[in-house]
């Protein structure tokens, strides 16, 4: 009766209005489960390779026939009848069918769709919602959202060159609350936006992008949003910056076209260090590039004592990445993206080998996301105690932290929130 019957694909759009998978499993009783999977901008050299059509009289070129092809012949006979209680059998199935360490022959999007839809199948068949059935052990933590208010870099031409300013509530007492400040807080940055006389057009992920001259701008209206919102920066709300400096990385040096500068991975080091002891910044993602393990290495030793270390494209979800960074000293966490490694078994085997090394595990968005809120479900099932999701504003956003709403209210005296925890072994607040 946990036999899967079929998986069906089809081509879908995005929030970006891009062709993206679908998938669709139904098992032998009846049980049914879908997922679709996202795309990334800013995306690293070392991610897995989604499939796409580069037929340029289809939607420019980035159809996804050939991969929701590949999921209704060569996947749908390979795992026809498997158990959908065997996530971890599926998974290498699918690995073993691409055959190549990237994925670029079935398409990571094609293999991730599939993947994540049998989890979906598995929780219908056990009649258990997903964050409990792929949970060892009892959920408790409901994650500290990073809610990115502001957008630049890739996510927002003619922005700021740092691609995410994030604001963090995390001294705040529940999930429900903390979700209630983030939403406050960037109606308050639209109202700093206005008087201020700068556009609050919106980037891919919900934030506004204002035209601003630098990022100690961008920092400085959203410290003003949070007071006026009412929360206390340093104590209830702090910020996270997600820099992407793998996309400011030319020739060996960081280039800040809108701030005017270049630096040497030192520089950048030191000007870190100095927005860190002029504002609440409580996290920074990929403050270094991809390959510049020394840079890495050199800003973890100026503030990763204090300021969460995040590594996005530095890892790309890879366990072999991760501990490589792990042996270095590299960083203090890691980004968690199911598509930047294609299957949902390796992707739980990164949450757990970055959590063995005392590391924080931040469960991910993409810049171009569906309704899909698996995410939500996989940072409560981990444990995770963080999730990056966008903007509290636009559907595909919000959609991930609605979904948390109900898992807070289900969990009931069990859930707890994990921002004051985290806040407290990072900073002893
Ligand atoms: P991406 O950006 O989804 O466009 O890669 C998100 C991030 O860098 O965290
Ligand atoms: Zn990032």
């Amino acid at each position: 009766m946990d036999q899967i019957a079929y998986t069906h694909a089809r081509e879908i759009l995005d929030s970006r209005g891009n062709p993206t998978v679908e998938v669709d499993v139904k098992l032998d009783n009846g049980s049914f489960g879908r997922a679709s999977v996202p795309s990334g901008a800013s995306t690293g050299v070392h991610e897995v390779m989604e499939l796409r059509d580069r037929d340029k009289t289809r939607f420019k070129g980035k159809g996804v026939e050939g991969a929701v092809s590949n999921v209704n012949t060569k996947i749908d006979a390979a795992i026809k009848g498997m158990s959908v209680l065997d996530q971890q059998g599926i998974d290498q199935k699918l690995i073993e069918l691409d055959g190549t360490p990237d994925k670029s022959n079935i398409g990571a999007n094609a293999i991730l769709g599939v993947s994540l839809a049998v989890a979906h199948a598995g929780a219908n068949f056990t009649e258990q919602p997903v964050y409990r059935f792929l949970c060892k052990d009892h959920p408790v933590l409901l994650p500290s959202p990073m809610f990115n208010i502001l957008n630049g870099g890739k996510h927002a031409q003619g922005s700021t060159d740092f691609q995410e300013f994030m604001v963090m509530p995390v001294g705040i007492s529940s999930y429900k609350e903390a979700f209630r400040a983030g939403a406050e807080i960037y109606q308050s940055l639209k109202e700093v936006l206005i008087s201020g006389g700068y556009s609050i057009n919106i980037g891919d992920e919900g934030g506004f992008a204002p035209s601003l001259e630098s990022n100690e701008k961008a920092i400085e209206a959203i410290v003003s949003a949070i007071e006026i919102a009412g929360y206390k920066p340093g104590r209830e709300c702090f910020i996270g910056l997600d820099v992407a400096a793998s996309e400011l990385f030319i020739e060996g040096k960081y280039s800040l076209p809108i701030q005017g500068v270049t630096f040497e991975s030192e520089e950048l080091v030191e000007y870190y260090s100095n927005l860190c002891s002029r504002y609440p910044i409580l996290s920074i993602e990929d403050g270094m590039a991809e390959d510049d393990w020394e840079g890495w290495q050199m800003l973890m030793n100026k503030v990763g004592d204090k300021i969460q270390l995040v590594g996005d494209d530095l890892y790309t979800t890879n366990v072999d990445r991760i501990n490589m960074g792990i042996v270095r000293h590299a960083s203090n966490s890691v980004l968690i993206k199911l598509n930047q490694i294609g299957t949902l078994t390796e992707t739980l085997n990164a949450i757990r080998v970055t959590q063995e090394a005392g590391w924080t595990a931040v469960i991910s968005h993409r810049s171009g996301e569906t309704e899909d809120t698996t995410i939500a479900d996989l940072s409560v099932a981990t444990n995770a105690g963080q999730i990056k999701a966008g903007a509290p504003a636009r559907s595909e956003r919000v959609g991930k932290y609605n979904r948390l709403l109900r898992i807070e209210e289900e969990l009931g005296s069990q859930g707890i929130y994990a921002g004051p925890t985290l806040l407290s072994s990072m900073l002893g607040i």
